[in-house]
Order: C-alpha cells, then sequence, then structure tokens
C-alpha cells in the first residue's frame, strides 16, 4: 500500500481558547500530539469536544492561544491549507456522485494527473473493502458503507492529520465494533494521526493511544487509556470511566495515603487520590468490576466487605450485572459471575486500592498536583 500520511514530529495546541458569545465553550486546551498518534476527545455532551476538533480544522477562528506544527504557526491558515483530513458524523457525502466519484473529489481538486487519481481512487476502494460498489450512490449503501466512503475520501489525500467527529454514532451497536476495529486498523497500516471525538468512553479506550477527557470546555486529565481506567484525577473523570459507585462518605481516620471512610452502611479502606481530612465529606468511587460477591464460605483476604441485600439481577452475557442495597439503604452497582438470588443477602468484597477517595469539591487538587505545588514552593 503506497498511501501514507505526510510526515511531521509534533503538533502543539498552546492554550487554545474559543468562545461563543461572551460563554466560553474552550479554555486553555493545551496538548502536544506526536505523529503516529490516536488521541481521542471524550466528554458529555456540550463539554467543547467538537469546538476543541473545529479549531484544529479551521472551521472555527480560535479566540485565544496558537496551533504549530514543528514550531510553524497553523491556526493562521485556512482550512484548506492545513492539508488536515475530516470525517463527520452524517459523513457528509455528495449524493448525486458515485462512491469512486465521491473519493476522487478531493484529488481532483488538487489537479492531481489522471493516472494518479484512479490509482488512489483504487487503492482507497480496497483499503476500506468497497471495491465492488464504486459505481453506486451513497444512497445505495449502508451507513457503515457510506462511512467508509467518508473514511477513504479523506485518507487518499494523504493527511497530515484525520480529523474524526463521532463518525460512528449513526450505526447500529454490530457495525460500530466492526468499524471501530476498521478505523484502528487503517490508523496503524497507514501511519496516520488521528484526533478522534467521542462521549463514549469504551469506544476511547479501545481506541486512542492517549485520552483526553474534556468538561464544561476545560481539560480533566490527559493519558493513556490505562492511566484513565484505573487511576482517575478527580471524581468527574472517574465518573465518566465507568465508576458507577460514587458515594459521599466521611474520612474517619488518614494513614499517608490510605483512608478509612464510613457512613451509608460502609466501613472502608480506600485509597487518597485527592486530600483530605479526618471529618471531611469525601466522595468515594468504586467500579462495579471491582466490586464482587463473595461465594459461600469465601474469604475476603485483605479486602473489604459489605454486607448488601441483592435487589435486582440483569444478564450481560458472560456476567450478571447486579443491583444490591446496603443495610442503610445505599445502591450499589456489582458485577458477578455467577446470579445471586434477589432478595437474599450477600457479602461483597473490594480491594482497598480499588477505593478511590476524591474530594467532593470538584477543584480539589490531587496528591500529585499538591506535591508538585509544594515543591515549586
Ligand atoms: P456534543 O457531544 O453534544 O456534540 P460537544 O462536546 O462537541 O457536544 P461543543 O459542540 O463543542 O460540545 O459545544 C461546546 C459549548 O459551546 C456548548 O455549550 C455549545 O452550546 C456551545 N456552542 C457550540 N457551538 C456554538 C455556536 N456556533 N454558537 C454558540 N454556542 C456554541
Amino acid at each position: 500500500m503506497s498511501l501514507s500520511a505526510s510526515a511531521f514530529t509534533e503538533l502543539e495546541l498552546r492554550n487554545v481558547g474559543r468562545r461563543f458569545g461572551g460563554r466560553d465553550a474552550l479554555v486553555d486546551l493545551n496538548l502536544t500530539i506526536r505523529a503516529g498518534e490516536f488521541i481521542a476527545l471524550l466528554g458529555p455532551s456540550g463539554c467543547g469536544k467538537s469546538t476543541a476538533l473545529n479549531c484544529l480544522a479551521g472551521l472555527l477562528p480560535l479566540t485565544h492561544g496558537e496551533i504549530l506544527i514543528d514550531g510553524k504557526r497553523v491556526d493562521t491558515l485556512p482550512s484548506e491549507k492545513r492539508d488536515f483530513g475530516m470525517v463527520f458524523q452524517n459523513y457528509a457525502l455528495f449524493p448525486h456522485l458515485t462512491v469512486e466519484k465521491n473519493i476522487a473529489f478531493g484529488l481532483q481538486m488538487r489537479n492531481l494527473s489522471k493516472a494518479e487519481i484512479t490509482r488512489r481512487v483504487a487503492e482507497g476502494l480496497a483499503l476500506v473493502k468497497l471495491e465492488e460498489h464504486a459505481k453506486k450512490l451513497p444512497g445505495q449503501l449502508s451507513g457503515g458503507q457510506q462511512q467508509r466512503v467518508a473514511i477513504a475520501r479523506a485518507v487518499v489525500l494523504e493527511p497530515r492529520l484525520v480529523l474524526m467527529d463521532e463518525p460512528l454514532s449513526n450505526l447500529d451497536a454490530k457495525l460500530r465494533l466492526e468499524m471501530r476495529t476498521e478505523i484502528r486498523r487503517l490508523h496503524q497500516s497507514l501511519g496516520l494521526t488521528t484526533v478522534y471525538v467521542t462521549h463514549d468512553q469504551e469506544e476511547a479506550l479501545s481506541l486512542a493511544d492517549r485520552l483526553v477527557v474534556l468538561r464544561e470546555g476545560r481539560v480533566q486529565q490527559v493519558g493513556t487509556p490505562e492511566e484513565l481506567h484505573n487511576n482517575p484525577n478527580n471524581w468527574h473523570v472517574a465518573d465518566f470511566m465507568g465508576y458507577r459507585n460514587l458515594i459521599d462518605l466521611t474520612v474517619e481516620s488518614i494513614s499517608g495515603d490510605t483512608a478509612r471512610v464510613g457512613g451509608a452502611g460502609l466501613d472502608l479502606t480506600a485509597k487518597l487520590v485527592q486530600s483530605a481530612s479526618v471529618g471531611d465529606t469525601v466522595r468515594v468511587a468504586i467500579r462495579p468490576s471491582d466490586l464482587l460477591v463473595l461465594r459461600e464460605g469465601e474469604s475476603a483476604g485483605g479486602r473489604n466487605t459489605i454486607e448488601a441485600q441483592v435487589t435486582v439481577v440483569e444478564y450481560q452475557g458472560r456476567e450478571f450485572a447486579v443491583g444490591a442495597t446496603t443495610t442503610s439503604g445505599q445502591n450499589l452497582f456489582v458485577h458477578a459471575e455467577s446470579a445471586p438470588v434477589p432478595g437474599s443477602m450477600v457479602t461483597l468484597a473490594v480491594e482497598p486500592s480499588r477505593v478511590l477517595v476524591y474530594a467532593s469539591n470538584l477543584d480539589a487538587m490531587s496528591n500529585e498536583q499538591r506535591e508538585l505545588a509544594e515543591v515549586r514552593g
């Protein structure tokens, strides 16, 4: 395959911001993207993901900041001069042009030779496995096939950067999974650099080398899927990363980065992610898959235990999603390998290192940030 992306070493967003009518949609986005990386911008609706992508694409002027490629400003260039490829949620294909003509369109705009265009269109069709559909109109294709055309159309231009805005959100669950693999395969095989917007944490975790979690226009955390999955740095990120049990408890004692927290029928040894003092109300985050139902006679080992009554059991393929309630009425989300009986009492176990303690105030600093601030004086 000879299609490949033009090289750069680093793309840098420096204090990038965008306001709409006096309201901040994106504030101080700082990010360095290395060539070949797959970056996901992740966050709930309205958090500024599309604004960030559109600023990168040149579809929206910046209100603050700069964008540089290998030290040279690109935010001053019009969109078409940036040499980026875009793939949108709604495909944005020309309905009256065949698949091959849609793919050829951008190449024709670049005044490439006929032979070169024919070669690249054939490669693009092969890449997304649509050779048989070359002469069809978009309306004769499924959603997944249309999105493949949109992807081929972007990558045949050999863009420096591929920008994708929720490209899979119009597809059904099965197609979404297939296309996810397809996008990752293309990214790797063509050596692309990709920025991908999604509100689906699972999609972001499975696709990206690094994730950028946004909330209300501000970056909450940047990290690898593993870092974000295991160590969210505030409760909001934890919430977004699937820590469905978010419970406000009181700190009873502290020893190093371990705390004893209690309330709501719980008394747990936990890991302090953000600083807290004895007596503080803190927000404790536990992922359902870290909360296990102990089998009859099974020892908890060094784990915390919680007595709870099973309220609901939902079959989810290989495991069960279980709802349980503590003696004080606190609802818990639990995963179980075998189905407990609704109404029965169970003992749940969770490792202290998987009970994460956050300040309930979002602006609080993490322990790491606090140490850094102390070092800096
Ligand atoms: P979604 O997942 O729903 O697309 P998003 O995270 O991509 O959301 P943005 O579209 O970037 O969010 O919007 C961020 C904020 O900026 C929102 O509060 C939105 O209402 C506002 N906004 C976006 N575009 C405009 C616009 N053209 N004019 C005014 N406000 C806008």
